[in-house]
């Protein structure tokens, strides 16, 4: 026996004062406060990194964190501002729906499904409200099946009719390669290369090589297909692009993003008359052929042939892939793109093609790249 377990024995209690035990019980109430803020603060980060992109498995934490974090929000005096994006990706404490689960993950052409287990406020599946928040990458049917359209994220999102400001927001994430129609009708000796070629899809009339939406002389936006200004990411990376170029000393603004189809149908139509059909052809889209449409496609600067050779059309050419932008229609690729050289006109890729693009050399394109052609049929 060693002395340590003398300790275990009762010992006769000291006695305290009353201010030292104030003083004690002080103490002890502040490291507890401290610790629960620590923990607040500990969940709320967790919380905020959980709400951005997030691989893995359905985990069913996640929506448990945020269940506590809704709870946790009112308590501290100054409650994050992440804590709504938090809320939004998973349960809504009041949302009035329970799932069984709150994040799907599904390939390109496979359904899932999310079961609501709880329903307390709804009067049946009759009153369930499913959306989507791209459905070009996941379409949701009216009882909540989910199918994969093509790679990437979104959210189904589900409310009711009886009141659609109670909702609740499923994380779906499709991957793989699609079983939809492989139209690979180029059966050219490019496809012996070792990575198997990106599906291609049509959906409802848009035309995508993988994740890639193409709209040339060949393939044509339904007239309705309106994004109703640039795509978000595309804003943001132009941003980005325009503060690269800021540091180098270059200025590069915005002359022309978005523009619909009603709007190209009279630009192409003004053109058709001041210089006849063949000409405005090489320069200007046919409506619905416009790659502006997209929300994709920015002009740049000086729109025409003066930008060509000026410091900024030099810094653009080589720096533009970097943040996810290609010269789409380069010098001397006229036969391949469909239009003459566009120094000015860049598209939005993903830093990923555009690497590619890139590592091809500038002038390459996405004609090129997925092996498609640029012609009018008609
Ligand atoms: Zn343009």
């Amino acid at each position: 026996m060693d002395n340590n377990h003398s300790s275990n024995r009762p010992r006769p209690r000291k006695r305290v004062s009353k201010s030292t035990l104030r003083k004690r019980q002080l103490c002890a109430l502040a490291v507890i406060a401290l610790l629960v803020l620590l923990l607040i603060v500990l969940v709320a980060k967790a919380c905020s990194k959980d709400s951005g992109k997030k691989g893995g498995d359905t985990t069913p934490t996640e929506p448990a964190v945020t269940t506590q974090l809704t709870t946790a929000a009112p308590q501290t005096t100054e409650a994050p501002t992440t804590t709504t994006k938090a809320i939004k990706s998973g349960p809504n404490e009041d949302s009035g729906f329970k799932l069984d689960k709150y994040s799907i993950y599904i390939d390109v052409g496979d359904s899932g499904i999310a079961y609501v287990q709880q329903y307390p406020e709804g009067s049946g599946e009759e009153d369930e409200v499913w959306t989507s928040s791209d459905p070009k990458i996941a379409t949701v049917d009216n009882l909540g099946h989910v199918t994969g359209v093509s790679g990437g994220e979104c959210y189904i999102t589900l409310s009711t009719k009886k009141d659609p400001t109670k909702e609740v927001n499923i994380k779906v994430v499709v991957t793989g390669k699609s079983n939809l129609s492989n139209n690979n009708a180029n059966s050219e000796p490019q496809q012996l290369a070792e990575a198997p070629a990106p599906p291609k899809l049509t959906i409802s009339g848009v035309h995508y090589e993988g994740d890639t939406l193409i709209v040339n002389k060949s393939f044509s936006l339904p007239s309705d297909y309106n994004p109703g200004g640039l795509e978000a990411t595309c804003s943001e990376w132009f941003e980005k692009l325009k503060q690269g170029a800021a540091k180098d000393g270059i200025n590069i603004y915005l002359s022309s993003g978005f523009r619909s189809y009603g709007y190209q149908d009279q630009l192409y139509n003004s053109y058709c008359r001041d210089y006849g059909a063949a000409t405005a052809d090489t320069f200007s889209a046919r409506p619905g052929h416009s790659e502006h449409q997209t929300g994709l496609a920015i002009d740049v600067n000086i729109v025409d042939d003066s930008f060509t050779g000026t410091p900024e059309a030099i810094w653009l050419a080589a720096h533009c892939y970097e943040y996810g932008f290609i010269i789409r229609y380069p010098q001397g690729k006229q036969d391949i793109t469909g239009y003459k050289y566009e120094p000015w006109h860049i598209r939005y890729v993903g830093t990923e093609i555009s690497q590619k693009i890139h590592e091809h050399g500038d002038d390459y394109t996405l004609e090129e790249l997925y092996n498609i052609d640029s012609e009018y049929k008609s």
